[in-house]
C-alpha cells in the first residue's frame, strides 16, 4: 500500500468508537494485531510504511497514534462522567 493508505490504515485500526474486528486479510501477517473490518491490521500497515520511510519513523507513528486514541478514550469518558455530574 502507498504512503496515505499506511497512514489512514493506521488510524483505521483505532477507532473512537466501538468496531468490529477480524483477522488480518494479509495471509503473510504474524498474527499479532487484530483488523478492523477483518481488512489490513495497523502492524501490516506499519510494515509497508517502514518499506518507504524506515522502522523507527513507521514505530514512531503507529506507537502515537494508539497513545493519542488511549487518551481521547481516557478523556471521553471524563467528559461523559462531567456531563453526568450536577
Ligand atoms: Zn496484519
Amino acid at each position: 500500500m502507498d504512503f496515505e493508505e499506511c497512514l489512514t490504515t493506521i488510524w483505521r485500526n483505532y477507532p473512537r468508537w466501538p468496531s468490529t474486528f477480524g483477522r488480518c486479510r494479509r495471509v503473510d501477517c504474524d498474527g499479532s494485531h487484530s483488523a478492523r473490518g477483518s481488512k489490513v491490521c495497523a502492524k501490516c500497515a506499519e510494515g509497508d510504511l517502514a518499506d518507504i520511510v524506515g522502522e523507527d519513523l513507521a514505530e514512531q507513528y503507529h506507537e502515537s497514534i494508539r497513545g493519542v486514541r488511549q487518551i481521547e478514550s481516557v478523556m471521553a469518558e471524563k467528559a461523559f462522567q462531567q456531563r453526568l455530574s450536577p
